[in-house]
Protein backbone atom coordinates (compact mmCIF):
# COMPACT_ATOMS: atom_id res chain seq x y z
CA UNK A 1 0.00 0.00 0.00
CA UNK A 2 1.74 2.96 -1.31
CA UNK A 3 0.82 5.52 1.23
CA UNK A 4 1.92 3.88 4.08
CA UNK A 5 5.42 2.46 5.51
CA UNK A 6 5.17 0.36 8.93
CA UNK A 7 6.82 1.27 11.93
CA UNK A 8 10.67 2.08 12.36
CA UNK A 9 11.55 0.54 15.53
CA UNK A 10 14.81 0.66 16.44
CA UNK A 11 14.74 -0.80 19.64
CA UNK A 12 13.05 -3.53 18.29
CA UNK A 13 10.34 -3.69 21.93
CA UNK A 14 7.25 -3.65 18.97
CA UNK A 15 6.65 -6.17 15.80
CA UNK A 16 6.72 -3.96 12.38
CA UNK A 17 2.82 -3.84 11.62
CA UNK A 18 2.09 -4.20 7.66
CA UNK A 19 -1.03 -2.28 6.76
CA UNK A 20 -2.19 -4.79 4.45
CA UNK A 21 -1.99 -7.62 7.23
CA UNK A 22 -3.57 -5.60 9.43
CA UNK A 23 -6.49 -4.48 7.12
CA UNK A 24 -6.95 -8.45 6.63
CA UNK A 25 -7.57 -9.25 10.03
CA UNK A 26 -9.73 -5.99 10.31
CA UNK A 27 -11.83 -7.11 7.50
CA UNK A 28 -12.65 -10.25 9.36
CA UNK A 29 -14.34 -8.91 12.49
CA UNK A 30 -15.42 -5.86 10.98
CA UNK A 31 -18.60 -6.06 12.62
CA UNK A 32 -16.91 -5.50 16.01
CA UNK A 33 -14.20 -2.85 15.09
CA UNK A 34 -14.25 1.06 15.12
CA UNK A 35 -12.54 3.36 13.69
CA UNK A 36 -11.31 6.85 15.28
CA UNK A 37 -10.14 9.55 14.20
CA UNK A 38 -8.75 12.64 15.49
CA UNK A 39 -9.95 15.72 13.56
CA UNK A 40 -7.24 18.82 13.20
CA UNK A 41 -3.78 17.38 11.63
CA UNK A 42 -5.77 13.94 11.28
CA UNK A 43 -9.11 14.58 8.73
CA UNK A 44 -8.22 18.24 8.56
CA UNK A 45 -4.73 20.13 7.47
CA UNK A 46 -4.34 22.77 10.30
CA UNK A 47 -4.41 26.04 9.76
CA UNK A 48 -3.74 30.01 11.54
CA UNK A 49 -7.52 30.49 12.18
CA UNK A 50 -9.08 27.47 13.31
CA UNK A 51 -12.65 28.25 12.30
CA UNK A 52 -11.31 28.10 8.41
CA UNK A 53 -10.61 24.94 8.66
CA UNK A 54 -12.48 22.15 6.29
CA UNK A 55 -11.59 18.35 5.57
CA UNK A 56 -9.14 17.54 3.23
CA UNK A 57 -10.71 16.56 0.03
CA UNK A 58 -11.79 13.06 -0.13
CA UNK A 59 -11.72 12.37 3.50
CA UNK A 60 -15.89 12.64 3.49
CA UNK A 61 -16.61 10.40 1.20
CA UNK A 62 -13.64 8.01 1.85
CA UNK A 63 -15.27 7.82 6.02
CA UNK A 64 -18.65 8.05 4.58
CA UNK A 65 -17.82 4.69 2.80
CA UNK A 66 -15.93 3.16 6.08
CA UNK A 67 -18.85 3.78 8.25
CA UNK A 68 -21.05 1.45 6.06
CA UNK A 69 -18.13 -1.04 6.23
CA UNK A 70 -17.37 -1.25 9.91
CA UNK A 71 -19.52 -1.38 13.02
CA UNK A 72 -18.60 2.41 14.20
CA UNK A 73 -16.56 5.41 12.98
CA UNK A 74 -15.82 8.10 16.10
CA UNK A 75 -14.12 11.08 16.13
CA UNK A 76 -12.59 12.09 19.04
CA UNK A 77 -11.67 15.59 18.87
CA UNK A 78 -10.72 18.78 20.86
CA UNK A 79 -13.42 20.48 18.88
CA UNK A 80 -16.90 21.27 19.82
CA UNK A 81 -19.48 18.46 18.28
CA UNK A 82 -21.60 21.02 16.58
CA UNK A 83 -18.56 22.32 14.70
CA UNK A 84 -17.27 18.43 14.29
CA UNK A 85 -21.03 17.69 12.76
CA UNK A 86 -20.64 20.63 10.43
CA UNK A 87 -17.82 19.06 9.14
CA UNK A 88 -19.36 15.71 8.35
CA UNK A 89 -23.90 16.99 8.33
CA UNK A 90 -24.77 13.42 7.02
CA UNK A 91 -22.49 10.43 7.78
CA UNK A 92 -23.70 8.30 10.68
CA UNK A 93 -20.27 8.78 12.66
CA UNK A 94 -20.43 9.25 17.08
CA UNK A 95 -18.78 12.72 18.01
CA UNK A 96 -16.56 13.01 21.01
CA UNK A 97 -15.77 16.73 21.56
CA UNK A 98 -13.51 18.42 23.92
CA UNK A 99 -11.86 15.58 24.26
CA UNK A 100 -14.66 13.52 25.33
CA UNK A 101 -16.51 16.34 27.89
CA UNK A 102 -19.13 16.35 25.14
CA UNK A 103 -20.73 13.47 22.79
CA UNK A 104 -23.30 12.66 20.17
CA UNK A 105 -24.77 9.56 19.57
CA UNK A 106 -27.87 9.88 17.69
CA UNK A 107 -27.56 13.30 15.78
CA UNK A 108 -28.80 16.17 16.90
CA UNK A 109 -28.55 15.11 20.69
CA UNK A 110 -25.35 16.29 22.73
CA UNK A 111 -24.47 15.08 26.01
CA UNK A 112 -22.55 16.85 28.36
CA UNK A 113 -20.04 14.94 30.90
CA UNK A 114 -21.85 15.75 33.69
CA UNK A 115 -18.94 16.94 36.44
CA UNK A 116 -17.62 19.57 33.50
CA UNK A 117 -20.86 21.37 33.55
CA UNK A 118 -19.74 23.33 36.97
CA UNK A 119 -16.80 24.69 35.12
CA UNK A 120 -19.28 26.63 32.20
CA UNK A 121 -19.38 29.95 34.38
CA UNK A 122 -15.53 29.99 34.51
CA UNK A 123 -14.13 29.34 31.24
CA UNK A 124 -16.95 32.05 29.79
CA UNK A 125 -15.11 34.36 32.57
CA UNK A 126 -11.46 33.16 31.01
CA UNK A 127 -12.11 33.48 27.47
CA UNK A 128 -13.09 37.07 28.38
CA UNK A 129 -9.96 37.46 30.58
CA UNK A 130 -7.76 35.94 27.84
CA UNK A 131 -9.09 38.54 24.93
CA UNK A 132 -7.97 41.36 27.46
CA UNK A 133 -4.71 40.54 28.87
CA UNK A 134 -3.11 38.25 25.95
CA UNK A 135 -1.55 40.18 22.94
CA UNK A 136 -3.77 40.69 19.83
CA UNK A 137 -1.84 37.74 17.58
CA UNK A 138 -3.24 34.76 20.11
CA UNK A 139 -6.41 33.54 18.89
CA UNK A 140 -8.70 32.97 21.49
CA UNK A 141 -11.24 30.19 20.80
CA UNK A 142 -13.94 29.64 23.28
CA UNK A 143 -15.14 26.29 23.23
CA UNK A 144 -18.10 26.39 26.26
CA UNK A 145 -16.04 24.17 28.44
CA UNK A 146 -12.83 24.80 27.73
CA UNK A 147 -10.75 27.54 25.95
CA UNK A 148 -8.14 27.00 23.86
CA UNK A 149 -5.05 30.00 23.07
CA UNK A 150 -3.86 29.47 19.68
CA UNK A 151 -0.52 30.66 19.07
CA UNK A 152 0.20 29.88 15.47
CA UNK A 153 0.39 33.07 13.70
CA UNK A 154 3.13 34.39 16.62
CA UNK A 155 4.99 31.41 17.56
CA UNK A 156 7.60 33.64 19.57
CA UNK A 157 4.70 34.67 21.69
CA UNK A 158 4.54 30.57 23.34
CA UNK A 159 6.28 31.05 26.30
CA UNK A 160 3.93 34.11 27.59
CA UNK A 161 1.16 32.43 26.79
CA UNK A 162 2.16 29.33 28.62
CA UNK A 163 2.74 31.24 31.34
CA UNK A 164 -0.66 32.89 31.63
CA UNK A 165 -2.43 29.53 30.98
CA UNK A 166 -0.43 28.15 34.08
CA UNK A 167 -1.17 31.29 36.02
CA UNK A 168 -4.86 30.41 35.47
CA UNK A 169 -5.13 26.95 35.73
CA UNK A 170 -3.05 26.72 39.38
CA UNK A 171 -5.31 29.74 40.10
CA UNK A 172 -9.01 27.81 39.50
CA UNK A 173 -7.56 24.26 39.67
CA UNK A 174 -7.78 23.82 36.11
CA UNK A 175 -6.08 21.04 33.58
CA UNK A 176 -3.54 22.59 30.86
CA UNK A 177 -3.61 20.33 27.47
CA UNK A 178 -1.06 21.41 25.11
CA UNK A 179 -0.90 21.05 21.48
CA UNK A 180 0.31 22.05 17.99
CA UNK A 181 1.19 25.80 18.78
CA UNK A 182 -1.69 25.55 20.97
CA UNK A 183 -2.69 25.18 24.93
CA UNK A 184 -5.56 24.58 25.79
CA UNK A 185 -7.57 24.80 29.78
CA UNK A 186 -10.02 22.34 30.48
CA UNK A 187 -12.07 21.80 33.29
CA UNK A 188 -10.13 19.66 36.16
CA UNK A 189 -12.33 16.21 35.53
CA UNK A 190 -10.45 13.16 34.76
CA UNK A 191 -11.63 12.65 31.25
CA UNK A 192 -9.59 12.78 27.68
CA UNK A 193 -9.42 10.56 25.00
CA UNK A 194 -7.77 8.13 26.66
CA UNK A 195 -10.69 7.61 28.95
CA UNK A 196 -13.01 8.27 25.48
CA UNK A 197 -11.43 5.12 24.08
CA UNK A 198 -11.33 3.13 26.67
CA UNK A 199 -15.28 3.57 27.47
CA UNK A 200 -15.69 2.81 23.48
CA UNK A 201 -13.79 -0.15 23.01
CA UNK A 202 -15.14 -2.05 26.03
CA UNK A 203 -17.17 -4.46 23.47
CA UNK A 204 -15.48 -4.17 20.71
CA UNK A 205 -12.60 -6.70 19.41
CA UNK A 206 -11.02 -4.62 16.94
CA UNK A 207 -9.77 -0.24 17.16
CA UNK A 208 -7.84 1.94 14.92
CA UNK A 209 -7.03 5.61 16.18
CA UNK A 210 -5.59 7.55 13.60
CA UNK A 211 -4.17 11.08 15.22
CA UNK A 212 -1.45 13.22 14.77
CA UNK A 213 -1.42 15.05 18.58
CA UNK A 214 -0.04 15.34 21.87
CA UNK A 215 -3.31 14.41 23.02
CA UNK A 216 -3.94 10.95 21.22
CA UNK A 217 -1.08 9.75 23.03
CA UNK A 218 -3.41 8.95 25.71
CA UNK A 219 -5.78 7.27 23.30
CA UNK A 220 -3.06 5.35 21.80
CA UNK A 221 -1.94 4.01 24.92
CA UNK A 222 -6.09 2.83 25.51
CA UNK A 223 -5.83 0.67 22.57
CA UNK A 224 -2.10 -0.77 24.33
CA UNK A 225 -3.89 -1.17 27.69
CA UNK A 226 -6.80 -3.10 26.37
CA UNK A 227 -4.84 -5.21 23.59
CA UNK A 228 -2.25 -6.41 27.22
CA UNK A 229 -5.25 -7.52 29.10
CA UNK A 230 -7.00 -9.03 25.81
CA UNK A 231 -4.51 -11.11 23.29
CA UNK A 232 -7.71 -10.95 21.00
CA UNK A 233 -8.06 -7.46 20.32
CA UNK A 234 -6.48 -6.07 17.52
CA UNK A 235 -5.72 -2.48 18.09
CA UNK A 236 -3.76 0.02 15.38
CA UNK A 237 -2.78 3.12 16.08
CA UNK A 238 -1.93 5.43 12.76
CA UNK A 239 0.08 8.60 13.63
CA UNK A 240 -0.07 11.17 11.07
CA UNK A 241 2.86 12.95 10.64
CA UNK A 242 3.94 16.51 10.60
CA UNK A 243 6.90 18.55 11.98
CA UNK A 244 6.07 19.63 15.39
CA UNK A 245 4.77 16.88 17.11
CA UNK A 246 5.32 14.17 14.75
CA UNK A 247 7.99 12.43 16.34
CA UNK A 248 7.23 11.72 19.57
CA UNK A 249 3.62 10.64 17.94
CA UNK A 250 5.00 8.61 15.24
CA UNK A 251 7.39 6.86 18.04
CA UNK A 252 4.48 5.50 19.76
CA UNK A 253 2.34 4.44 16.52
CA UNK A 254 2.21 1.29 15.01
CA UNK A 255 1.85 2.86 11.13
CA UNK A 256 2.48 6.20 9.84
CA UNK A 257 1.04 8.45 7.47
CA UNK A 258 2.92 11.26 5.40
CA UNK A 259 -0.17 14.12 7.02
CA UNK A 260 -3.27 14.78 6.73
CA UNK A 261 -3.42 14.88 2.48
CA UNK A 262 -2.56 10.74 2.42
CA UNK A 263 -5.24 10.15 4.29
CA UNK A 264 -7.95 9.77 2.08
CA UNK A 265 -5.73 8.02 -0.05
CA UNK A 266 -5.25 5.36 2.76
CA UNK A 267 -8.46 4.81 3.53
CA UNK A 268 -9.55 4.59 -0.54
CA UNK A 269 -7.10 1.55 -0.01
CA UNK A 270 -8.27 0.30 2.88
CA UNK A 271 -11.85 -0.19 1.50
CA UNK A 272 -10.83 -2.46 -0.81
CA UNK A 273 -9.97 -4.50 1.68
CA UNK A 274 -13.41 -4.28 3.91
CA UNK A 275 -16.29 -5.44 2.23
CA UNK A 276 -19.46 -3.60 2.69
CA UNK A 277 -21.60 -4.68 5.16
CA UNK A 278 -25.27 -4.63 5.82
CA UNK A 279 -25.95 -3.00 9.28
CA UNK A 280 -29.27 -4.08 11.13
MG1 LIG B 1 -5.04 16.72 15.95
Amino acid sequence: MPPLDTAQEPSGQQAPLSPTAALKATAERADNCVFFFDFDGTLAPIQDDPNAVQVTPGVLEAISELAARVRRVSLVSARPVDFLRSRFPDVPLTLHGLYGLESQYVPGKTITYPPALPFADLMTELARRAERELPDEVLVEFKRLSVALHYRSAPELRDAVHAWAQDQASRHGLREQEGRMVIELKPSVQRDKGSVVAEEIEDFSCAWYFGDDLGDLAAFRALAVREAADPNFLGVRVAVRNPETGAEVAAAADLHLEGPAAVPAFLREALTLLPRRDKP
